[in-house]
Protein backbone atom coordinates (compact mmCIF):
# COMPACT_ATOMS: atom_id res chain seq x y z
CA UNK A 1 0.00 0.00 0.00
CA UNK A 2 1.06 3.64 -1.04
CA UNK A 3 2.87 4.80 2.68
CA UNK A 4 2.30 8.06 0.87
CA UNK A 5 -0.58 10.54 2.66
CA UNK A 6 -1.41 14.37 1.80
CA UNK A 7 1.44 16.85 2.56
CA UNK A 8 1.03 18.57 5.66
CA UNK A 9 0.52 22.59 4.39
CA UNK A 10 -2.56 20.44 2.11
CA UNK A 11 -4.41 20.55 5.07
CA UNK A 12 -6.61 22.53 7.51
CA UNK A 13 -6.08 21.43 10.87
CA UNK A 14 -7.99 24.52 13.08
CA UNK A 15 -11.50 25.60 13.94
CA UNK A 16 -13.10 28.04 10.99
CA UNK A 17 -15.15 30.55 12.62
CA UNK A 18 -15.93 34.15 11.35
CA UNK A 19 -13.64 33.47 8.12
CA UNK A 20 -10.76 32.72 9.80
CA UNK A 21 -8.89 29.36 11.10
CA UNK A 22 -8.47 29.57 14.75
CA UNK A 23 -7.13 27.16 17.50
CA UNK A 24 -9.40 25.96 19.94
CA UNK A 25 -9.37 28.15 22.87
CA UNK A 26 -8.43 25.26 25.34
CA UNK A 27 -5.35 24.38 22.81
CA UNK A 28 -6.63 20.60 22.54
CA UNK A 29 -6.42 18.66 19.66
CA UNK A 30 -7.18 15.29 18.85
CA UNK A 31 -5.61 12.68 16.00
CA UNK A 32 -7.55 11.58 13.25
CA UNK A 33 -5.89 8.55 11.63
CA UNK A 34 -5.86 6.90 8.08
CA UNK A 35 -7.93 3.28 8.71
CA UNK A 36 -6.63 1.91 5.89
CA UNK A 37 -2.92 2.33 7.48
CA UNK A 38 -3.32 3.23 11.01
CA UNK A 39 -0.78 5.99 10.42
CA UNK A 40 -1.99 9.70 12.15
CA UNK A 41 -2.79 11.96 9.09
CA UNK A 42 -3.33 15.52 11.06
CA UNK A 43 -3.95 16.70 14.48
CA UNK A 44 -7.19 18.58 14.46
CA UNK A 45 -8.38 21.18 17.12
CA UNK A 46 -11.13 19.98 19.89
CA UNK A 47 -13.77 22.39 19.67
CA UNK A 48 -15.14 23.39 22.98
CA UNK A 49 -18.22 25.21 24.61
CA UNK A 50 -16.26 28.44 24.29
CA UNK A 51 -15.30 27.74 20.57
CA UNK A 52 -19.38 26.80 19.88
CA UNK A 53 -19.82 30.38 21.64
CA UNK A 54 -17.60 32.22 18.87
CA UNK A 55 -18.93 30.53 16.04
CA UNK A 56 -22.79 30.69 16.90
CA UNK A 57 -21.95 34.33 17.66
CA UNK A 58 -20.17 34.88 14.18
CA UNK A 59 -23.27 32.68 12.30
CA UNK A 60 -25.53 35.19 14.15
CA UNK A 61 -23.96 38.66 13.33
CA UNK A 62 -23.59 37.74 9.63
CA UNK A 63 -27.16 36.45 9.72
CA UNK A 64 -28.35 39.56 10.89
CA UNK A 65 -26.34 42.72 9.08
CA UNK A 66 -23.61 42.83 6.39
CA UNK A 67 -22.97 41.30 2.92
CA UNK A 68 -24.88 38.18 3.71
CA UNK A 69 -27.54 39.94 5.26
CA UNK A 70 -28.42 42.27 2.66
CA UNK A 71 -27.82 40.25 -0.14
CA UNK A 72 -29.89 39.51 -3.63
CA UNK A 73 -30.53 35.67 -3.39
CA UNK A 74 -29.36 35.12 -6.76
CA UNK A 75 -25.75 36.84 -5.99
CA UNK A 76 -25.74 33.89 -2.92
CA UNK A 77 -26.96 31.33 -5.56
CA UNK A 78 -24.01 32.20 -7.56
CA UNK A 79 -21.54 32.09 -5.03
CA UNK A 80 -22.55 28.43 -4.60
CA UNK A 81 -22.22 27.69 -8.01
CA UNK A 82 -18.90 29.21 -8.01
CA UNK A 83 -18.14 26.65 -5.15
CA UNK A 84 -19.39 23.86 -7.05
CA UNK A 85 -17.06 24.83 -10.00
CA UNK A 86 -14.30 24.64 -7.48
CA UNK A 87 -15.33 21.64 -5.93
CA UNK A 88 -15.60 19.63 -9.23
CA UNK A 89 -11.85 20.85 -10.41
CA UNK A 90 -10.67 19.55 -7.05
CA UNK A 91 -12.70 16.48 -6.86
CA UNK A 92 -9.19 14.27 -6.88
CA UNK A 93 -7.61 16.20 -4.16
CA UNK A 94 -10.75 16.43 -1.69
CA UNK A 95 -11.33 12.80 -2.96
CA UNK A 96 -8.19 11.67 -2.03
CA UNK A 97 -8.73 13.34 1.47
CA UNK A 98 -11.74 11.68 1.99
CA UNK A 99 -10.27 8.77 0.95
CA UNK A 100 -7.73 8.96 3.70
CA UNK A 101 -9.33 9.73 6.32
CA UNK A 102 -12.53 7.11 5.55
CA UNK A 103 -10.77 4.23 3.70
CA UNK A 104 -13.23 4.48 1.36
CA UNK A 105 -12.10 3.33 -2.36
CA UNK A 106 -10.80 6.83 -4.35
CA UNK A 107 -12.95 5.54 -6.97
CA UNK A 108 -15.73 6.44 -5.25
CA UNK A 109 -14.32 9.63 -3.20
CA UNK A 110 -13.44 10.98 -5.92
CA UNK A 111 -15.71 9.75 -9.04
CA UNK A 112 -18.91 9.70 -7.37
CA UNK A 113 -19.16 11.92 -3.62
CA UNK A 114 -17.27 14.86 -4.50
CA UNK A 115 -19.02 15.10 -7.97
CA UNK A 116 -22.35 14.50 -6.33
CA UNK A 117 -21.30 17.36 -3.53
CA UNK A 118 -20.50 19.69 -6.20
CA UNK A 119 -24.33 18.32 -7.76
CA UNK A 120 -25.84 19.30 -4.91
CA UNK A 121 -24.13 23.05 -4.76
CA UNK A 122 -25.23 23.76 -7.87
CA UNK A 123 -28.74 22.94 -7.37
CA UNK A 124 -29.39 24.56 -4.55
CA UNK A 125 -27.02 27.49 -6.29
CA UNK A 126 -29.54 27.56 -9.04
CA UNK A 127 -32.71 27.51 -6.41
CA UNK A 128 -31.61 30.06 -4.53
CA UNK A 129 -33.90 32.80 -5.77
CA UNK A 130 -36.79 29.86 -6.74
CA UNK A 131 -38.73 29.09 -3.55
CA UNK A 132 -41.80 31.70 -3.89
CA UNK A 133 -44.75 32.75 -0.80
CA UNK A 134 -47.91 32.36 -1.75
CA UNK A 135 -51.00 35.25 -2.05
CA UNK A 136 -54.35 34.25 -0.82
CA UNK A 137 -57.49 35.90 -2.80
CA UNK A 138 -59.85 34.90 -0.04
CA UNK A 139 -60.27 38.79 0.98
CA UNK A 140 -61.53 41.71 -0.95
CA UNK A 141 -60.34 44.34 2.29
CA UNK A 142 -57.14 43.21 2.72
CA UNK A 143 -54.05 41.66 0.53
CA UNK A 144 -52.97 38.09 2.70
CA UNK A 145 -49.42 36.71 1.47
CA UNK A 146 -46.81 34.68 2.87
CA UNK A 147 -42.89 35.27 2.80
CA UNK A 148 -40.47 32.53 3.20
CA UNK A 149 -37.95 33.26 5.36
CA UNK A 150 -34.43 32.06 6.61
CA UNK A 151 -34.64 29.99 9.47
CA UNK A 152 -31.59 31.26 11.10
CA UNK A 153 -28.35 30.07 12.52
CA UNK A 154 -28.62 26.17 11.33
CA UNK A 155 -26.30 23.39 13.25
CA UNK A 156 -25.22 20.73 11.09
CA UNK A 157 -23.53 17.82 12.54
CA UNK A 158 -22.77 14.92 10.29
CA UNK A 159 -21.45 11.38 10.40
CA UNK A 160 -18.41 9.87 9.17
CA UNK A 161 -19.33 7.35 6.21
CA UNK A 162 -20.07 10.21 3.26
CA UNK A 163 -18.44 13.30 5.48
CA UNK A 164 -18.52 15.92 2.94
CA UNK A 165 -21.63 14.59 0.84
CA UNK A 166 -23.65 14.33 3.94
CA UNK A 167 -22.82 17.98 4.97
CA UNK A 168 -23.17 19.42 1.31
CA UNK A 169 -26.87 18.53 1.78
CA UNK A 170 -27.66 20.61 4.73
CA UNK A 171 -25.30 23.34 3.72
CA UNK A 172 -26.12 24.30 0.35
CA UNK A 173 -29.70 24.60 0.71
CA UNK A 174 -29.13 26.05 4.03
CA UNK A 175 -26.99 28.70 2.49
CA UNK A 176 -29.00 29.31 -0.89
CA UNK A 177 -32.05 30.37 1.22
CA UNK A 178 -29.90 32.96 3.21
CA UNK A 179 -29.10 30.70 6.50
CA UNK A 180 -25.83 30.59 8.33
CA UNK A 181 -24.53 27.42 9.39
CA UNK A 182 -21.82 25.77 11.81
CA UNK A 183 -21.01 22.76 11.21
CA UNK A 184 -19.73 19.93 13.16
CA UNK A 185 -18.16 16.80 11.20
CA UNK A 186 -17.77 13.63 12.84
CA UNK A 187 -14.94 13.07 14.74
CA UNK A 188 -13.23 10.14 12.84
CA UNK A 189 -13.35 12.28 9.29
CA UNK A 190 -13.08 16.08 9.80
CA UNK A 191 -10.46 16.71 7.33
CA UNK A 192 -12.79 17.28 4.10
CA UNK A 193 -15.28 19.56 5.83
CA UNK A 194 -12.03 22.24 7.01
CA UNK A 195 -10.86 21.90 3.03
CA UNK A 196 -14.27 22.71 2.28
CA UNK A 197 -14.16 26.16 4.53
CA UNK A 198 -11.11 27.24 2.94
CA UNK A 199 -12.83 26.96 -0.88
CA UNK A 200 -16.14 28.37 0.27
CA UNK A 201 -14.29 31.21 1.56
CA UNK A 202 -12.73 31.64 -1.68
CA UNK A 203 -15.59 31.57 -3.67
CA UNK A 204 -16.76 34.56 -2.14
CA UNK A 205 -18.91 33.15 0.93
CA UNK A 206 -18.32 36.68 3.38
CA UNK A 207 -17.30 35.01 6.56
CA UNK A 208 -19.77 33.73 9.36
CA UNK A 209 -21.76 32.47 6.81
CA UNK A 210 -19.95 28.97 6.86
CA UNK A 211 -18.27 28.14 9.86
CA UNK A 212 -16.94 25.20 11.39
CA UNK A 213 -16.07 23.32 14.94
CA UNK A 214 -14.51 19.95 15.51
CA UNK A 215 -15.17 17.99 18.55
CA UNK A 216 -16.38 14.60 20.27
CA UNK A 217 -20.22 14.71 19.46
CA UNK A 218 -20.53 14.00 23.23
CA UNK A 219 -19.35 17.29 24.01
CA UNK A 220 -19.43 19.95 21.12
CA UNK A 221 -22.21 18.18 19.50
CA UNK A 222 -24.83 18.12 22.68
CA UNK A 223 -23.88 21.66 23.28
CA UNK A 224 -24.99 22.29 19.71
CA UNK A 225 -28.41 20.71 20.28
CA UNK A 226 -28.56 22.81 23.69
CA UNK A 227 -27.57 26.27 22.26
CA UNK A 228 -30.29 28.90 22.49
CA UNK A 229 -28.47 30.80 19.52
CA UNK A 230 -28.90 27.93 17.32
CA UNK A 231 -32.24 27.94 15.70
CA UNK A 232 -32.41 24.83 13.68
CA UNK A 233 -30.22 21.42 14.13
CA UNK A 234 -29.86 19.35 11.18
CA UNK A 235 -28.61 15.83 11.78
CA UNK A 236 -27.72 12.64 10.28
CA UNK A 237 -26.24 10.00 12.37
CA UNK A 238 -27.50 7.02 14.42
CA UNK A 239 -30.92 6.64 15.56
CA UNK A 240 -29.88 6.18 19.23
CA UNK A 241 -28.19 9.79 18.60
CA UNK A 242 -30.77 11.67 17.01
CA UNK A 243 -32.80 10.28 19.90
CA UNK A 244 -30.86 12.28 22.44
CA UNK A 245 -31.23 15.56 19.89
CA UNK A 246 -34.26 15.63 20.47
CA UNK A 247 -34.50 15.61 23.58
CA UNK A 248 -31.42 18.01 24.04
CA UNK A 249 -33.49 20.65 21.61
CA UNK A 250 -36.74 20.19 22.89
CA UNK A 251 -35.11 22.48 25.87
CA UNK A 252 -34.79 25.62 23.13
CA UNK A 253 -37.72 24.34 21.03
CA UNK A 254 -35.41 24.08 18.17
CA UNK A 255 -36.44 22.99 14.40
CA UNK A 256 -34.85 19.59 13.85
CA UNK A 257 -34.32 17.69 11.33
CA UNK A 258 -33.12 14.08 11.72
CA UNK A 259 -31.48 11.56 8.86
CA UNK A 260 -30.89 8.40 10.88
CA UNK A 261 -30.47 4.63 10.29
CA UNK A 262 -31.82 2.03 7.96
CA UNK A 263 -32.44 -1.77 7.42
CA UNK A 264 -33.46 -1.44 4.13
CA UNK A 265 -35.18 -4.39 2.87
CA UNK A 266 -34.28 -5.36 -1.30
CA UNK A 267 -36.90 -7.39 -2.71
CA UNK A 268 -36.13 -10.10 -5.40
CA UNK A 269 -39.64 -11.54 -6.81
CA UNK A 270 -38.93 -14.65 -8.72
CA UNK A 271 -39.96 -13.08 -12.16
CA UNK A 272 -36.78 -10.25 -12.30
CA UNK A 273 -34.07 -10.09 -14.49
CA UNK A 274 -31.93 -11.97 -11.49
CA UNK A 275 -28.72 -11.33 -13.60
CA UNK A 276 -29.38 -7.13 -12.63
CA UNK A 277 -30.69 -8.31 -8.99
CA UNK A 278 -27.43 -9.97 -8.38
CA UNK A 279 -25.55 -6.61 -9.67
CA UNK A 280 -28.37 -4.44 -7.35
CA UNK A 281 -27.85 -6.79 -4.49
CA UNK A 282 -24.06 -6.21 -4.55
CA UNK A 283 -23.96 -2.60 -5.16
CA UNK A 284 -26.65 -2.06 -1.98
CA UNK A 285 -24.53 -3.82 0.36
CA UNK A 286 -21.30 -3.16 -0.51
CA UNK A 287 -20.97 0.10 -2.25
CA UNK A 288 -19.65 2.09 0.49
CA UNK A 289 -18.28 -0.72 2.42
CA UNK A 290 -21.59 -1.13 3.50
CA UNK A 291 -21.59 2.19 5.69
CA UNK A 292 -24.23 3.24 4.32
CA UNK A 293 -27.55 4.59 5.81
CA UNK A 294 -29.83 3.26 2.63
CA UNK A 295 -28.19 0.05 2.38
CA UNK A 296 -30.39 -2.97 1.27
CA UNK A 297 -28.64 -5.10 3.90
CA UNK A 298 -31.87 -7.68 4.01
CA UNK A 299 -31.82 -9.22 0.66
CA UNK A 300 -35.33 -10.53 0.61
CA UNK A 301 -35.63 -13.69 -2.12
CA UNK A 302 -38.63 -15.05 -3.60
CA UNK A 303 -38.17 -19.40 -2.38
CA UNK A 304 -38.11 -20.52 -5.95
CA UNK A 305 -35.32 -18.50 -7.29
CA UNK A 306 -33.32 -18.46 -3.86
CA UNK A 307 -30.62 -20.77 -4.97
CA UNK A 308 -30.65 -19.26 -8.35
CA UNK A 309 -29.75 -16.02 -6.98
CA UNK A 310 -28.15 -16.57 -4.37
CA UNK A 311 -25.29 -18.36 -6.37
CA UNK A 312 -25.18 -15.07 -8.48
CA UNK A 313 -24.42 -13.27 -5.18
CA UNK A 314 -22.08 -15.29 -3.81
CA UNK A 315 -19.81 -15.57 -6.85
CA UNK A 316 -19.90 -11.32 -6.86
CA UNK A 317 -19.30 -11.40 -3.16
CA UNK A 318 -16.58 -13.23 -3.44
CA UNK A 319 -14.74 -11.07 -6.50
CA UNK A 320 -14.89 -8.10 -4.24
CA UNK A 321 -11.50 -8.40 -2.26
CA UNK A 322 -10.63 -5.46 0.29
CA UNK A 323 -7.44 -3.71 -1.30
CA UNK A 324 -6.00 0.02 -1.48
CA UNK A 325 -8.27 2.62 -1.00
CA UNK A 326 -5.96 4.50 -2.93
CA UNK A 327 -5.82 2.47 -5.88
CA UNK A 328 -8.31 3.35 -8.58
CA UNK A 329 -9.42 -0.54 -9.39
CA UNK A 330 -10.29 -1.18 -5.60
CA UNK A 331 -14.46 -1.14 -5.36
CA UNK A 332 -14.19 -2.35 -0.63
CA UNK A 333 -11.65 -0.40 0.85
CA UNK A 334 -11.02 -0.23 4.92
CA UNK A 335 -13.78 0.08 7.13
CA UNK A 336 -13.86 3.64 9.07
CA UNK A 337 -11.81 2.13 12.31
CA UNK A 338 -10.95 -0.70 14.43
CA UNK A 339 -13.76 0.47 16.56
CA UNK A 340 -16.41 -0.34 13.75
CA UNK A 341 -14.62 -3.36 12.41
CA UNK A 342 -14.94 -4.88 16.13
CA UNK A 343 -18.93 -4.13 16.00
CA UNK A 344 -19.11 -5.63 12.36
CA UNK A 345 -17.28 -8.59 13.79
CA UNK A 346 -19.36 -9.34 16.11
CA UNK A 347 -22.65 -8.96 14.32
CA UNK A 348 -20.79 -11.86 11.94
CA UNK A 349 -20.17 -14.24 15.61
CA UNK A 350 -24.21 -13.00 16.55
CA UNK A 351 -25.30 -14.41 13.24
CA UNK A 352 -23.77 -17.38 13.29
CA UNK A 353 -24.34 -17.90 17.05
CA UNK A 354 -28.48 -17.27 15.73
CA UNK A 355 -27.86 -20.14 13.32
CA UNK A 356 -27.23 -18.06 10.04
CA UNK A 357 -24.63 -19.74 7.58
CA UNK A 358 -21.89 -17.46 5.97
CA UNK A 359 -22.05 -18.25 2.43
CA UNK A 360 -18.91 -15.54 1.82
CA UNK A 361 -16.80 -14.11 3.61
CA UNK A 362 -17.31 -13.66 7.38
CA UNK A 363 -13.38 -12.67 8.52
CA UNK A 364 -10.96 -9.99 9.03
CA UNK A 365 -8.96 -8.85 6.04
CA UNK A 366 -5.77 -6.43 5.88
CA UNK A 367 -3.75 -5.18 3.18
CA UNK A 368 -0.12 -5.12 3.47
CA UNK A 369 -0.66 -6.21 6.95
CA UNK A 370 -2.36 -3.36 7.63
CA UNK A 371 -5.49 -1.70 8.22
CA UNK A 372 -9.33 -1.98 9.36
CA UNK A 373 -10.85 -4.19 6.46
CA UNK A 374 -13.09 -6.92 6.46
CA UNK A 375 -14.11 -9.32 3.52
CA UNK A 376 -17.50 -8.70 1.71
CA UNK A 377 -19.85 -10.97 3.98
CA UNK A 378 -23.17 -12.76 2.76
CA UNK A 379 -25.31 -14.80 5.35
CA UNK A 380 -27.86 -17.04 4.28
CA UNK A 381 -31.18 -19.08 6.20
CA UNK A 382 -31.61 -15.47 8.30
CA UNK A 383 -34.58 -15.35 10.01
CA UNK A 384 -36.28 -12.29 10.44
CA UNK A 385 -36.41 -12.36 14.36
CA UNK A 386 -31.99 -12.71 14.09
CA UNK A 387 -30.47 -9.60 15.37
CA UNK A 388 -28.35 -9.31 12.23
CA UNK A 389 -32.02 -8.65 10.29
CA UNK A 390 -32.99 -6.15 13.23
CA UNK A 391 -30.40 -4.48 13.65
CA UNK A 392 -27.94 -1.86 11.42
CA UNK A 393 -25.18 -3.71 11.14
CA UNK A 394 -23.04 -0.77 9.01
CA UNK A 395 -20.62 -2.78 7.27
CA UNK A 396 -20.37 -5.10 4.31
CA UNK A 397 -22.56 -8.00 5.49
CA UNK A 398 -25.30 -9.10 3.97
CA UNK A 399 -28.42 -10.91 5.33
CA UNK A 400 -30.40 -13.08 3.19
CA UNK A 401 -34.30 -14.15 4.31
CA UNK A 402 -37.12 -15.70 1.52
CA UNK A 403 -40.38 -15.26 1.41
CA UNK A 404 -43.36 -17.17 0.01
CA UNK A 405 -45.37 -14.30 -1.56
CA UNK A 406 -45.70 -11.04 -1.88
CA UNK A 407 -47.50 -10.55 1.76
CA UNK A 408 -44.87 -12.45 3.14
CA UNK A 409 -42.58 -10.41 1.47
CA UNK A 410 -43.90 -6.99 2.43
CA UNK A 411 -44.55 -8.18 6.28
CA UNK A 412 -40.97 -8.96 6.53
CA UNK A 413 -40.12 -5.79 4.55
CA UNK A 414 -41.78 -3.52 6.85
CA UNK A 415 -40.79 -5.60 9.70
CA UNK A 416 -37.80 -3.29 12.02
CA UNK A 417 -38.16 -0.26 13.56
CA UNK A 418 -36.40 1.72 10.53
CA UNK A 419 -37.83 2.53 7.68
CA UNK A 420 -35.33 4.54 5.11
CA UNK A 421 -34.96 2.79 1.56
CA UNK A 422 -35.85 -0.52 0.16
CA UNK A 423 -36.02 -1.78 -3.31
CA UNK A 424 -38.10 -4.01 -5.22
CA UNK A 425 -36.84 -6.52 -8.77
CA UNK A 426 -39.50 -7.67 -10.97
CA UNK A 427 -40.24 -7.27 -14.47
CA UNK A 428 -44.36 -7.04 -13.78
CA UNK A 429 -45.32 -3.19 -13.36
CA UNK A 430 -48.17 -3.70 -10.78
CA UNK A 431 -46.80 -5.65 -8.65
CA UNK A 432 -43.42 -3.46 -8.49
CA UNK A 433 -45.46 -0.91 -7.35
CA UNK A 434 -48.26 -2.85 -5.22
CA UNK A 435 -44.93 -3.14 -3.63
CA UNK A 436 -43.57 0.22 -3.38
CA UNK A 437 -46.80 2.05 -2.08
CA UNK A 438 -47.06 -0.92 0.74
CA UNK A 439 -43.45 -0.79 1.72
CA UNK A 440 -42.89 1.42 4.56
CA UNK A 441 -39.45 3.53 3.69
CA UNK A 442 -38.85 7.10 2.61
CA UNK A 443 -37.57 5.65 -0.69
CA UNK A 444 -38.09 2.68 -2.95
CA UNK A 445 -36.28 1.81 -5.63
CA UNK A 446 -37.93 -0.51 -8.58
CA UNK A 447 -34.84 -2.81 -10.52
CA UNK A 448 -32.59 -0.53 -9.25
CA UNK A 449 -30.79 0.59 -5.77
CA UNK A 450 -28.66 3.27 -4.70
CA UNK A 451 -29.57 5.88 -7.28
CA UNK A 452 -29.79 9.30 -6.24
CA UNK A 453 -30.84 12.97 -7.85
CA UNK A 454 -30.24 16.50 -5.95
CA UNK A 455 -34.09 16.64 -6.76
CA UNK A 456 -35.89 14.01 -5.49
CA UNK A 457 -36.08 13.81 -1.41
CA UNK A 458 -34.89 11.50 0.46
CA UNK A 459 -35.54 10.93 4.11
CA UNK A 460 -37.26 8.95 6.42
CA UNK A 461 -40.22 6.65 7.95
CA UNK A 462 -40.62 5.12 11.41
CA UNK A 463 -37.15 5.33 13.09
CA UNK A 464 -35.33 6.60 10.32
CA UNK A 465 -35.86 10.09 10.71
CA UNK A 466 -38.38 12.83 9.71
CA UNK A 467 -37.78 15.90 7.43
CA UNK A 468 -36.43 15.50 3.85
CA UNK A 469 -32.88 16.46 2.17
CA UNK A 470 -32.64 17.35 -1.32
CA UNK A 471 -35.19 18.96 -4.21
CA UNK A 472 -38.04 21.36 -2.97
CA UNK A 473 -38.79 19.88 0.48
CA UNK A 474 -35.02 20.77 1.25
CA UNK A 475 -35.85 24.34 0.39
CA UNK A 476 -38.74 23.96 3.06
CA UNK A 477 -36.61 23.11 5.41
CA UNK A 478 -34.60 25.77 5.55
CA UNK A 479 -37.52 28.59 5.75
CA UNK A 480 -40.20 29.86 7.66
CA UNK A 481 -43.36 30.91 6.62
CA UNK A 482 -44.37 34.30 7.62
CA UNK A 483 -47.81 35.75 6.73
CA UNK A 484 -48.43 39.24 6.04
CA UNK A 485 -52.05 40.82 5.89
CA UNK A 486 -51.59 44.23 4.24
CA UNK A 487 -54.66 46.43 5.36
CA UNK A 488 -56.66 47.57 2.01
CA UNK A 489 -59.91 49.08 3.12
P1 LIG B 1 -23.36 9.02 15.14
O1 LIG B 1 -24.78 9.21 15.52
O2 LIG B 1 -22.47 8.30 16.08
O3 LIG B 1 -22.66 10.42 14.89
C1 LIG B 1 -23.17 11.37 13.98
C2 LIG B 1 -22.73 12.75 14.43
O4 LIG B 1 -23.34 13.05 15.68
C3 LIG B 1 -21.23 12.88 14.64
O5 LIG B 1 -20.80 14.15 14.21
C4 LIG B 1 -21.12 12.75 16.14
O6 LIG B 1 -19.95 13.34 16.65
C5 LIG B 1 -22.37 13.46 16.60
N1 LIG B 1 -22.84 13.10 17.95
C6 LIG B 1 -22.61 11.97 18.67
N2 LIG B 1 -23.21 12.05 19.87
C7 LIG B 1 -23.85 13.24 19.92
C8 LIG B 1 -24.66 13.90 20.90
N3 LIG B 1 -24.94 13.34 22.08
N4 LIG B 1 -25.16 15.12 20.61
C9 LIG B 1 -24.91 15.69 19.41
N5 LIG B 1 -24.14 15.13 18.46
C10 LIG B 1 -23.62 13.91 18.71
O7 LIG B 1 -23.39 8.36 13.70
P2 LIG B 1 -22.13 7.87 12.85
O8 LIG B 1 -21.63 6.63 13.51
O9 LIG B 1 -21.20 9.01 12.60
O10 LIG B 1 -22.83 7.54 11.46
C11 LIG B 1 -23.46 6.34 11.20
C12 LIG B 1 -24.97 6.47 11.37
O11 LIG B 1 -25.47 7.51 10.55
C13 LIG B 1 -25.70 5.23 10.93
O12 LIG B 1 -26.72 4.92 11.84
C14 LIG B 1 -26.30 5.63 9.59
O13 LIG B 1 -27.42 4.90 9.19
C15 LIG B 1 -26.60 7.06 9.81
N6 LIG B 1 -26.71 7.77 8.54
C16 LIG B 1 -27.95 8.17 8.09
C17 LIG B 1 -28.09 8.81 6.87
C18 LIG B 1 -29.42 9.27 6.35
O14 LIG B 1 -29.45 10.05 5.42
N7 LIG B 1 -30.52 8.81 6.90
C19 LIG B 1 -26.95 9.06 6.11
C20 LIG B 1 -25.71 8.65 6.59
C21 LIG B 1 -25.60 8.01 7.82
Amino acid sequence: MAAETVPGQALKTDLFIGGEFVPAVSGKRFATTNPATGETLGEVAEAGREDLDRAVAAARATLESGPWASMKPRERGRILIRAAEMLLSRAEELGRVETLDNGKPIFESAKIDMPAAADALSYFGESADKLYGDTFPGRPDAMLLTLREPVGVVGAITPWNFPLLQAMWKIAPALALGNTVVLKPASLTPLTALLFADLLREAGLPAGAFNVVTGPGSTVGQAMAEHPGIDKVSFTGETGTGKKILRAAAATMKRVSMELGGKSPNVVFADADLEAAAKGAINAIFYGKGELCSAGSRLLVEESVHDALLERVVDRAKKMVPADPLHPKTRLGALVSEKQRETVEAYVTSGKSEGAKVVAGGNRASVDGKGAFFEATVFDGVRPDMKIAREEIFGPVLATLTFADEAEAVAVGNSTIYGLAAAVWTRDVKKALRTAKALKAGTVWVNAYNLYDPGLPFGGYKESGFGRERGRYALEEYTQVKSVWVDLS
